[in-house]
């Protein structure tokens, strides 16, 4: 038996003797299939002719990418915090190097995923640091591999740790998750958006799909709403889901100035 990882999304699947027929979180309009079809890779392959690579983005936040770049290539992000660390999004890959430098780092007690597209292996990064999965109900049926580690949370907000709080702003997905991070950038805050609020790359301004691969835009009322849920909280950075995709000064105004030109341009 073995969980297969779909190469377009990263995706790993519960384990099957035989690779899945076709992968759900691709057949969705917000994702595609390749050119070429779909197709299938294992960890032991993907850990072959691919590395993690690290980056310190500032004290306590740490990215952890894949290279070269696979599937949709976003980076992770590990939270270290003394009451225990927390991976934010996910990567495909896990291989030994990335087990013994995040032991290193004191391990991860839980982890937080934006949206599918981010679930990648979650469920072996649970098992090696006996972290817990944090995930908003609303995408529950977008889970490949069911696994006790997961924990579905409801409703509007979620607090994972003190000054650590998941928001829900659906749009992108329906259970679409932001990270707020209050001692983030000093102590002025930091949102980590995934792709929910996508950092676009003048890294001064923000955007909103429902798809980006396939340019499926939200309507105002969704991205209005976007906006409210994170309204409350105050924050100097937005850590998109890519390395260089970082607000990394006023980012509360940048998000509101981009909201504006968004409702400006979809406008009749
Ligand atoms: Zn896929």
């Amino acid at each position: 038996m073995t969980p297969f990882i779909c190469v377009t999304c990263g995706t790993q699947f519960a384990p099957s003797a035989a690779s899945p027929e076709a992968c759900p979180i691709c057949v969705d309009e917000r994702q595609y299939i390749g050119a070429g079809g779909q197709r299938w890779t294992t960890l032991a392959a993907l850990r072959a002719t691919h590395m993690n690579a690290w980056r310190r983005h500032e004290a306590g936040l740490w990215g952890i990418g894949t290279t070269p770049g696979f599937a949709i290539a976003q980076r992770a992000l590990l939270l270290q915090r003394p009451d225990g660390n927390i991976l934010w999004d996910c990567v495909t890959l896990l291989d030994d190097a990335t087990v013994d430098l995040v032991r290193a780092l004191g391990g991860i007690r839980a982890i937080a995923i934006s949206h599918p597209h981010y679930y990648s292996s979650m469920v072996e990064w649970a098992q090696a640091f006996g972290a817990e999965i944090w995930l908003h109900a609303g995408d529950r049926d977008h889970v490949m591999r069911p696994d006790p580690a997961i924990r579905f949370w409801s409703g509007a907000r979620h607090d994972l740790a003190p000054g650590v709080t998941l928001i829900n702003a659906p749009g992108h997905f329906d259970g679409g998750t932001m990270l707020h991070w209050a001692d983030g950038a000093e102590g002025r805050g930091a949102l980590l958006s995934g792709d929910i609020i996508q950092v676009v790359p003048d890294r001064r301004h923000v955007s909103f799909m429902r798809s980006y691969p396939n340019l499926i835009p939200l309507n105002a009322g969704t991205v209005r709403d976007i906006a409210a849920a994170v309204a409350p909280f105050s924050y100097e950075r937005v850590y998109g889901a890519w390395w260089d995709r970082v607000v990394t000064h006023d980012g509360k105004a940048r998000v509101a100035a981009s909201v504006a030109r968004y409702l400006r341009w979809i406008a009749d």
